[in-house]
């Protein structure tokens, strides 16, 4: 199922950003989040685990 993609190799310098809500970050649009963009708060797997699980119990 490889589909070759235009997008892939045409890098746009100009892809939207957002700040990470756990880390602060500034991330950009990836193509995993083409669908749900707008619902993206975090700028990778591990912030989001970061935000679910980060808890006074936790002690971290
Ligand atoms: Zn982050």
């Amino acid at each position: 199922m490889a589909k070759p993609q235009a997008i892939e190799r045409f890098r746009k310098p100009n892809l939207p950003t957002k700040d990470c809500a756990v880390c602060g970050r500034p991330f950009a649009w990836r193509k995993k989040w083409a669908r749900d963009w707008a619902e993206v708060k975090f700028c990778s797997d591990r912030c989001r685990g970061d935000s679910k699980t980060r808890t006074p119990a936790d002690g971290a």
